[in-house]
């Protein structure tokens, strides 16, 4: 098995046969005419004939992709059309008495170099499209032959140094399983028009893959890593037709559900939200549509560094964030370092019994400089979306009369240096000790919203170290004492006009997503890739029942 990597552009997974695909380049050599007006209308009639195909490309393109993507075949055709590219083209013809399709090979070369060394990444991808349309005009004054690859048979896996826009909508689409190119950049139309039609995509996988790559030879093409396998062998071919047969069933799941909301069938609504590490895991939030970000760990920021991250890395992280959410709610859970997420630079010394230690909310009370660091940031970002702060490891009404004393500090603070931040930032905390669920009546009233951490509280009321795999026969997430400190913890929310969520991994299992709507549970976030799943299981949910 050879593995390659490039880029993936379009996440999706192809297995088949490889075709290679060959493009019939006449090669332009520099050559002298005599009869200049003769040459000159040799380049307008290939002109002609080139916006034509540009034409039926357009509408091909129309019915494949859609308007919005059809239409870099019309801005090609203006570009055949373009003053400066044609001046050039008969200025080079009449000085340098040469062919037309010297003159526009030099012409394209120019033109794609000039494109090549703008610092817009858009523009420099349009080195591509002008060289695109320069080659169709070569092709048609030199009678060169369509290029080729993927024509009757098999669909294929379709291997080039690069592909034009206009080739790779030429391609007979269900013939195509998947695209892996030598070269070009994620912004090109190619890889546009590769997302748009759905077809698994990578790029940039380097000259060793045209080396490695022969027609016919079978080949896994994993869109969403950017990996090629060539002959895999049958644990990889195994284990890739898995996430295949996954990843197809998500996307059916994402088809029927896209844009439809999260109601039950007697019209309870729900949020779907997800939980993430870090803007990192920014795109599989969308990817999978989930309606906000119901837990951001934000102590993967302070885990990732080899130092206190600052208040200026700390606030671009969640600006971040909170602007690709464009809107959407983002809870943003303050630092939860200590037990099984230990930094060394945060010097905590050795403990009997971390899950029982010092950590989380403990930390950020008995080192304020460090809280209030982390809380100028979030409130700094919450101008930029709608944001939401949540507190872990909570278990006294004392703790959470501290942390509303010392974010009142820091947003006077922030008024003071006239920095900006929302007035809408909702403010909640995790339930995740028994003791806090128990006092959730006393402690609602201070919050906009619970969180059910359902990992600690688990771990809390078993008595069960959650880091112990020799236990898992008495971890019953399902415990009855569990469900009651759930449901209570509702209950006191909703009397005090607070909303409460589960964002602990519980909250993925759709064998209690009714018993939690039943209970009132307004919100439930889990990993991206279990969003779908709930909000399917929210949606065959019938609480009139
Ligand atoms: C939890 O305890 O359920 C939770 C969501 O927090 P973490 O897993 O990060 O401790
Ligand atoms: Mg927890």
């Amino acid at each position: 098995m050879i593995t390659i990597t490039g880029k993936g552009v379009y996440g999706a997974i192809a297995i088949g046969k490889i075709s290679v695909f060959t493009r019939s380049e006449v090669p332009v050599k520099r050559a002298h005419v005599e009869d200049l007006e003769a040459e000159k209308a040799r380049f307008e009639k290939s002109k002609e004939q080139t916006i034509a195909e540009l034409g039926e490309i357009y509408e091909k393109a129309l019915k494949e992709v859609g308007e919005a993507n059809a239409q870099i075949f019309e801005i090609h055709q203006m570009m055949v059309e373009d003053d400066d590219y044609n001046e050039s083209i008969i200025n080079i013809i009449e000085t340098q008495k040469v062919t037309a399709e010297y003159a526009v090979a030099v012409t394209a070369d120019n033109f794609a170099a000039m494109f090549a060394a703008m610092d817009d990444e858009y523009m420099k991808a349009r080195a591509a499209d002008v060289k695109d349309v320069s080659n169709r005009i070569i092709k048609n004054l030199t009678d060169g032959s369509e290029t080729g690859a993927a024509s009757g048979g098999d669909s294929v896996i379709i291997c080039a140094d690069d592909l034009a826009p206009s080739e790779t909508v030429s391609l007979d689409k269900d013939k195509v399983l998947a695209f892996v190119t030598a070269h070009g950049s994620s912004n090109s139309h190619t890889a546009i028009l590769a997302r748009t039609m759905n077809i698994p995509a990578v790029i940039g996988a380097g000259d060793e893959m045209l080396e490695k790559v022969r027609d016919g030879a079978e080949a896994i093409v994993d869109g969403y890593t950017g990996k090629i396998y060539i002959e895999p062998d049958e644990e990889t071919r195994a284990k890739m037709e898995k996430k295949q047969s996954e990843d197809m069933e998500r996307k059916k799941l994402l088809l029927e559900l896209k844009g439809k909301e999260n109601v039950t069938i007697d019209g309870t609504r729900i949020n779907v939200y997800a939980n993430i590490g870090g803007p990192q895991d920014i795109g599989a939030v969308l990817l999978n549509d989930a309606g906000g970000i119901g837990l951001f760990r934000s102590e993967f920021l302070y885990l990732e560094n080899s130092d206190y991250p600052t208040e200026e890395e700390q606030f671009r992280a969640y600006r971040k964030v909170v602007e690709s959410m464009a809107g959407k709610k983002v809870i943003i859970r303050t630092l939860d370092i200590g037990a099984d997420k230990q930094v060394d630079y945060f010097g905590l010394g050795r403990e009997d019994n971390p899950a029982l230690g010092f950590r989380a909310i403990r930390i950020c009370l008995k080192r304020p400089e460090i809280f209030k660091t982390q809380l100028r940031a979030l409130y700094r970002a919450s101008v930029y979306g709608n944001l939401g702060i949540m507190f872990p490891m909570i278990t006294s009404v004392n703790e959470l009369e501290q942390i509303m004393a010392i974010a009142d500090e820091v947003k006077a603070e922030l008024t003071e240096q006239g920095l900006q931040f929302s007035d809408k930032v909702e403010l909640g905390i995790m339930i995740e000790t028994p003791a806090a669920a128990v006092i959730s009546d006393k402690l609602a009233p201070m919050v906009d919203f619970f969180s059910v951490g359902t990992n600690d509280l688990t771990q809390y009321t078993l008595a069960v170290d959650r880091q112990n795999p020799n236990l898992e026969d008495f971890c019953d997430t399902h415990h009855e004492a569990i469900l009651r400190l759930i449901e209570f913890s509702a209950k006191s929310a909703h009397e005090n006009g607070a909303w409460i969520g589960i964002c602990g991994e519980l909250a993925a299992d759709t064998t209690l997503t009714e018993r939690f709507l039943r209970m009132g549970i307004d919100e439930l976030s889990v990993s991206p890739s279990f969003v779908l799943a709930v909000r399917d299981a929210v949606r065959k949910t019938d609480l009139s029942k």
